[in-house]
This record gives C-alpha cells, structure tokens and sequence, in this order.
C-alpha cells in the first residue's frame, strides 16, 4: 500500500468509525505512540521485548500519523516525496 493509498484507507475507516477524537487528543496519541516506540526499542536494547514488538509500535505512529495528516489537510505522499528530494540533495553522493 502506498503513503496516499494509506491516507485515503485511515480516511475512509476513521469516517466511517463511532470513535470520534479531538486535535489535542490525536496529537496526543501521536506522542504517546512515539513513547511506546521507544520504551519497545530500549527493552529490545535489554532483551525484554521482541521485534514484533517494535513493529507494532511503529505501526501505530503512523497510522496516527497518517491521522494527523488527514485532520490537517496534508497530502503525507507529498509531503515525503519533498522529504526524500531534500535527503537526495543533501546526503546523496552524485
Ligand atoms: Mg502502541
């Protein structure tokens, strides 16, 4: 599945869903998530997680992520398209 194809998935499912969240609570569950993340790595870091763990975790930043794109009407292909662009012209031996 693509970035905007990802987009378009969390759109529909969340319109389509009786959970309803505000801004401050999608940021916050944004923050959260990248918190698990890196709780995940450190115990991974420590033996006491597993990568399916972190991969978990991961998910569920970008699908909040995703969602935050979605509230704020940011087109997150785009947006990682220039990403890459800019990552190209500065770190990429021509
Ligand atoms: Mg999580």
């Amino acid at each position: 599945m693509q970035i905007r194809e990802a987009q378009e998935w969390v759109k529909d499912a969340w319109s389509r869903s009786e959970k309803r969240m505000s801004k401050v609570a999608e940021l916050a569950s944004f923050m959260e998530e990248c918190g698990e993340l890196g709780e995940a790595i450190r115990k991974i870091e420590h033996g006491k997680k597993t990568q399916v763990d972190m991969e978990k975790e991961m998910g569920d930043i970008l699908l909040c992520l995703l969602t935050l794109a979605i509230r704020y009407k940011v087109d997150l292909q785009t947006a990682f398209d220039k990403t890459v662009e800019s990552v190209k012209e500065k770190y990429i031996v021509k």
